[in-house]
Order: C-alpha cells, then structure tokens, then sequence
C-alpha cells in the first residue's frame, strides 16, 4: 500500500499541477471547509482519546489550524511568486531571483498530545509551498487519527495527500522509502531514528521534539499573576504540553508565596475535586499513566498526587525540591506534575538548567529588565515568553521549533510555507554584453583581480 502511494504521488507532483498556487488555494479552502464543518465531530474524537475539555480542543487544536488556513489562503500568491533580489556587478547585465519551490513528496509523522494540531499545521504549509503529502497520525490517539483519514480522503485524492494510519511498523515502512521532505513530531528518541533514517537519501527534515523546560521566578516577579500564568500553561492539556513549564526555579525568598498561589489557581481553575471537573484532560496511555505515577514514589508532595487507575487520571500535583538525580526530574515531565525548585544565585540557575539538553521553551518571570534580557540571552532554547507561558505559540510571525536537542527547524504562517520550499537561485543574462576578462587566457594584470571582490 505505502510503495502504491509512493508511486502515484511521484506521478502526480511530476504532472506539474502543484505548481499553480491557485490549485493549491483551492484545496486549502476545500480543507478549510471540511475542517469546520467536521469541528464538532474533531472535538469528540479529542475527547474520546483523553478526555479533552472541549474549550481546549476548540482553542489549541481547531481554532490554530483554522487560523494558519486562512493566512495561508490569503497570502499563497504572494509568497509563491518569485522574489527579485539585486544583481552582482561580475553578472552585469543580469536580473536575479529566488524561486520558491517545492520539495516533491513531504513524509509528516505527529504525536499523540495535541493530535489533530501537531498533524494538520505542517500539513498547511507542505500543502501551500506545493508538495504532495503522506500524512502519519499517532496510533495512541486512535479517535482523532480516524478522523483526519476522513477529512482528508474528503478533501484530497490520495496521489496528492493521503493518510497512513498506524503504528511504529508503519512508520518504519513509510521511513524505507524515499522522501524529498521530512517532518517529525515527537520524542528526542524516536527523533534521531528519523535523522538516521533520512540520512540515507539525504532528506532534509524538520524535527519537533520535546525537552525540560524551565520556568524562572525571580524576587520581583507579580507573583500572583505569575502563579496564575504558570498554573494555565501547566495543567492545560493535563500537562502534556512539549511547550509546558517542566519545573519552576523560584528565587527562595518568595517560594512560599508562589506555592500558596499556585495551589489556589488550582482550586479556582478546576474546583476542590478535580477528577470530576469538565475541564481537565486525562492521560492517553495506560503506560504513559503507569510511568508518571511512579515517578511520584518517594518525592515530597506540597500538593495533588492523587491518580486513579481507572481513569487514568492524576490530578495537578506540585512537588517540593526534588532530587535532580531522580527519576521525576530525568527527563521530560509529559504530565500534570509540576516540581518548584528554589535558587539563590545565577551559579544555581546555570547548575539547574545547564544540566540538561536545550529545552524546547523557556520561560523568565521578572520585573527586572535586566535579568529578563540576561535569561533570555543566556541558555539555549526553542523559543519562549517573559512573564507568560506557552503563548508564543499563538503568534504565526514567530517560527514555532526547537534547537539542539529539542529539534530543528521551524514553522507556522509564512515560516511554514519558507519551510516546505527550496529556495531556487536564478540568474537570467542578457545577451548584449559579454566582458571577456573571465575567459582563458588570462591576460588580465593579477592586480586586477586582486581589487575583483569590489564586483560581487
Ligand atoms: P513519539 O516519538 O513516541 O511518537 C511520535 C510518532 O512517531 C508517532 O506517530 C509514532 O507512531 C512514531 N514512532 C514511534 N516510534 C517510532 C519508531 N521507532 N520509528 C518510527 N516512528 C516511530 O512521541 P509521542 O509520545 O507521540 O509524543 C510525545 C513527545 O513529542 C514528547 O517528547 C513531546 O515533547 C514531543 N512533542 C514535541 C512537540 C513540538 O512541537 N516540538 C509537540 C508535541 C509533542
């Protein structure tokens, strides 16, 4: 089935109709269409997975997407056209121009966490800059992966997009063959099997990946707001957020304060008992429940900690000081567990965040200027917010992508359709003057030459 696809997509992008934006504006708008139309039904599937609160389904999931459509739709003319750019003197007379391109047949693999989001956004932009797609969901959210398969076999014929449904086998099939583009979301680990994989055929790919976020609260931050902001970007989605506050370093002398409100968010967000609030999600695998719920054996827990098997429910959980060296804080925390860590210094800071990979986000929480300049600057990460969490996602001029460690590449709004082209160089030469100086042989003095780099 996969080599089928393979073929029929390499005969379709070779028949040239991707190249004409306006058919490609068209199957946006159709896909944009059938989005709505299906955003009831898309919420449902969410909810059928982990229980997601429909608010949040609608915010952080359809609404993003029905947002990056209409800006591709608006724009896809412009941005495909080629872009002039100034001629170099050693080319005179010339004109000169980047044409934007696209790739040929685009792999996208997604995750399990924001399931109809994290596979339909790359898509738009892959779709936009002109490629045929293969389009992979996560087999742990099986509701939403059935539901994507119908909006695109509505929408697209499967020789210009289709969907593959499964798991690691098929995955591992549709990475056997030969893609122009890669584009991955998911876990570190599974991220370098996709490097390597694509390696192989030199494939350029995008990787989304996770990582520890950090979440500074120094002395002057507005600690109530803080805790309020922090709270939000924590719990929603019940903490699997790869953009999540992963652990809280608050300066000591306002530790307390921050505690006690972050645990009366808490309450305000989703009531004394969490378990039945509406709003709050549960976690998608068994596994995944099994892992996180271990990893509270033995901390010291100033808040949360209940779970329950049946549901696989646990409830927003802050944890005191935790060990670095214990298995809450070895990785990344894809759940509602949040550990406060408190420092004195910036040597603190750097032992804490320096002791693990670049992080996908990073987040200051300060009045001080200087320090918010400062933090900003210092480590390395994806990208972040001063005095918010999570939210820069929202904005389709900031490229949304990791470094290092939690990935490669970035895309939304113009970013995406960058993304999913290659930047074709063009010069066109008049015919009318030929300077000979670059022709054998080279009578010219070397002098000459020498001064040559004041012509490019
Ligand atoms: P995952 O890496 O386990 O799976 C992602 C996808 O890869 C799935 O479609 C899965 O079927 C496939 N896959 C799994 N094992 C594979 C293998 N061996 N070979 C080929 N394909 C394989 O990730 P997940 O558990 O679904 O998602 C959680 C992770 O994703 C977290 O680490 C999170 O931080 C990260 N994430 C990153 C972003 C981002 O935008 N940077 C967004 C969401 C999630």
């Amino acid at each position: 089935m996969v080599k089928s696809i393979v073929q029929t997509q390499n005969a379709f992008f070779a028949s040239q109709r991707t190249r004409d934006s306006h058919f490609r504006k068209q199957y946006l708008k159709k896909l944009m269409q059938e989005v709505l139309k299906m955003e009831d039904a898309i919420c449902d599937a969410l909810y059928a997975d982990f229980k997601k609160p429909k608010f949040e389904a609608l915010a952080t999931e359809t609404q993003l997407l029905l947002a990056e459509l209409k800006h591709a739709i608006k724009h896809i003319s412009i941005w495909s056209r080629p872009n002039p750019v100034d001629f170099s003197w050693t080319n005179f007379p010339s004109k000169d121009w980047i044409q934007p391109e696209p790739y040929g047949k685009v792999l996208i693999i997604s995750p399990w966490n924001y399931p109809f989001m994290l596979a339909m956004a790359p898509l738009v932009g892959a779709i936009a800059a002109g490629n045929t797609v293969v389009l992979k969901p996560s087999e742990l959210s099986p509701n939403t992966s059935k539901i994507i398969a119908k909006i695109i076999t509505a929408v697209f014929p499967p020789e210009y997009v289709a969907v593959v449904e499964g798991g690691v086998e098929v995955s591992q099939a549709l990475l056997a063959e030969k893609w122009e583009y890669i584009f991955f979301t998911g876990s570190t680990h599974v991220g370098k099997i996709i490097y390597q994989s694509a390696a192989e055929n030199l494939t350029p790919v995008t990787l989304e990946l996770g990582g520890k976020n950090p979440c500074i609260v120094d002395e002057t931050a507005s600690i109530n707001l803080a805790a309020k902001r922090i709270a939000w970007g924590k719990f929603i989605n019940a903490g699997q957020t790869c953009l999540a506050p992963d652990y809280i370093l608050v300066h000591q002398s306002v530790k307390g304060k921050l505690v006690e409100q972050l645990k009366k968010n808490i309450v305000k967000f989703y009531g004394e008992d969490v378990q039945s609030s509406t709003d709050f999600a549960r976690m998608a695998t068994e596994k995944h429940y099994e892992e996180l719920k271990q990893s509270l054996e033995g901390e010291d827990l100033l808040f949360g900690g209940t779970c329950s098997d049946a549901d696989l429910y646990i409830s927003p959980t802050l944890v005191n000081e935790p060990q670095i060296q214990s298995g809450l804080m070895e990785g990344e925390i894809f759940g509602p567990i949040l550990p406060i860590v408190s420092y004195s210094t910036q040597e603190d800071l750097d032992r804490y965040i320096l002791h693990y990979p670049e992080s996908l986000a990073l987040y200051v929480f300060s009045k001080n200027r200087k320090f918010q300049k400062e933090i900003m600057g210092r480590y390395r990460f994806g990208g972040g917010a001063i005095n918010d969490t999570v939210i820069h996602i929202s904005n389709k001029n900031l490229p949304f992508g990791g470094v290092g460690h939690s990935g490669m590449g970035g895309y939304h709004g113009k970013h995406s359709f960058d993304l999913f082209s290659h930047q074709k160089s063009v010069v066109k030469r008049a015919n009318w003057l030929d300077v000979p100086m670059r022709y054998a042989p080279y009578n010219i003095p070397i002098r000459w030459v020498k001064r040559i780099r004041h012509l490019f």
